[in-house]
């Protein structure tokens, strides 16, 4: 059985070892285990906060684990040191996720500046949503420089990543084009970069016709803030656009240091929040006698004798 210690000054010089007994600790759900997982997050707290938080999206074959080797090994090259953390709540408990298979990223597995985790095994996209922010704490407090989270780009998981990072990142096909309108719109409204992979060979001409599309498709948006989302077109195999999204992640943060500050507080400020509601939920679930009264109060809302929030407050206070 997992035996909850952790080595917390072999994690602070980097051992990579200490730090993924960390990340272990805090992403168990046995609750035996959480004030172990606090007592860590609290030592370590003063030394987070340190890193670029980079989210990558993207369907499945997008490029996105070639994409992330590429980058990552240019960005170890500059001497940084790159954690990459997947966020998949889809993943089977045993394995399966995005991350999982270690044929994945094999050199940047083997790079000494490398840390890779797939996916936390979780039922709710929350659960596993929470454990990874607190992964990326982590990595922070282990010396790396950037922390990128992977997800696959399907669902409701985007905007999760989105909200744990200072940049979102989602990847294209080329001349996946208006088919995927549904997915697209509301992504494109999240994303800092459109990057278009596969720019390269056969499939150039039809990158540079999706690149044209995104960007028209990004003008219609309203956008707030420092930044307009940058659109481009790049190649994770020839390299092509690689040297020009780097300066313009350059950019963005440069320009953006002072409102990036002001999106950490607000996600941590949620993540606070969305932490009591669960916490709430938790309390009223164990405890039989507000149990009892949950049930009386859905009968009362079933019956039509109760309207919802006078029932609610019922459950609360007895
Ligand atoms: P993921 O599922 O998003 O992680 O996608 P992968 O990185 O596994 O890539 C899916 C396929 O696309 C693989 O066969 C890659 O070799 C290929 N691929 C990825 N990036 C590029 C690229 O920039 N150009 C070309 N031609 N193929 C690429």
């Amino acid at each position: 059985p997992f035996n909850p210690t952790v080595d917390i000054d072999a994690l602070r010089a980097g051992n990579r070892r200490a730090l993924a007994r960390a990340i272990t600790l805090v992403e168990s759900q046995n609750p035996a285990h959480r004030p172990a997982a606090n007592a860590l997050l609290d030592s370590l707290m003063p030394y987070t906060g340190t890193s670029t938080r980079l989210g990558i999206s993207g369907v499945p074959g997008v490029g996105k684990s070639t994409f992330i080797e590429t980058f990552g090994l240019r960005a170890i090259e500059r001497g940084q040191r790159v954690a990459v953390l997947a966020v998949d709540p889809s993943s089977p408990v045993n394995g399966g996720s995005i991350l999982g298979d270690k044929t994945r990223m094999e050199s940047l597995s083997r790079a000494d500046g490398a840390f890779i985790r797939p996916s936390p095994a979780g039922d709710s996209l929350g659960g596993v949503a929470q454990r990874t922010r607190e992964a990326i704490l982590l990595c922070e407090a282990a010396g790396y420089d950037q922390v990128w989270v992977e997800t696959v780009g399907v669902g409701q998981s985007e905007h999760a990543v989105a909200n744990m990072t200072d940049a979102f990142m989602v990847l294209m096909q080329p001349g996946a084009g208006d088919e995927l309108q549904g997915i697209k719109k509301g992504i494109l409204e999240l994303a800092d970069f459109i990057v278009v992979n596969k720019a390269d060979g056969d499939a150039t001409l039809l990158a540079e016709a999706s690149r044209r599309h995104y960007q028209n498709a990004v003008n219609l948006l309203t956008h707030n803030g420092f930044w307009q989302p940058q659109v481009l077109s790049i190649s994770a195999v020839t390299l092509n656009g690689l040297d020009t999204l780097e300066g313009q992640l350059q950019d963005y943060l440069r320009l953006g240091s002072k409102s990036l500050a002001a999106r950490r507080t607000g996600q941590n400020l949620s993540w606070l929040e969305e932490q009591l509601r669960t916490l709430a939920w938790q309390a009223i679930t164990q405890d039989p006698d507000a149990v009892t009264r949950y049930q009386r109060a859905r009968e009362a809302v079933m019956n039509g004798t109760m309207a919802p929030i006078p029932a609610a407050m019922s459950v609360l206070q007895p």
